[in-house]
């Protein structure tokens, strides 16, 4: 299916891309909810967490070493930063091509577990 993170992928649709490689790609969130707020987006056609299988695992570990490295990039791996992957309607998600956020850059409200 086609998404507006597909188009962005298959350079249909400009962004700036801050990470690419033939399994990955990071952009810049362009409704940021917080100072730092990047997408980490696998290139392979996931709608949700729901349709990864056991073969996508290495993939998943891949795109949270690319968020640590980005976080690292930018800077914040001290401060500290959120990572977050929402699935369907009641856990936010808008785009249907997975997708992870990381969010830094400034105290984030509202954590979880505490
Ligand atoms: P989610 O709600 O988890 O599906 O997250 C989708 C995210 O994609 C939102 O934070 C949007 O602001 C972001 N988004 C939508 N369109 C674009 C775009 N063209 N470039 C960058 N980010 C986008």
């Amino acid at each position: 299916m086609s998404t507006i993170f597909s188009k962005i992928r298959d350079k249909e649709i400009p962004a700036e891309f801050l990470y690419e490689d033939e399994e990955i790609f990071a952009i810049k969130d362009i409704m940021p909810q917080a100072n730092i707020h990047i997408l980490i987006i696998p290139k392979k056609d996931i709608p949700t967490l729901n349709d990864i299988t056991k073969s996508d695992t290495q993939l998943l570990g891949k795109m949270m070493l690319v968020a640590s490295q980005l976080a690292q990039h930018f800077g914040i791996q001290d401060s500290g930063y959120r990572l977050v992957m929402n699935c369907n309607g009641d856990g936010g998600q808008t785009v249907f091509q997975l997708h992870l956020h990381l969010l830094g850059g400034e105290p984030l409200r509202g954590s979880f577990g505490n």
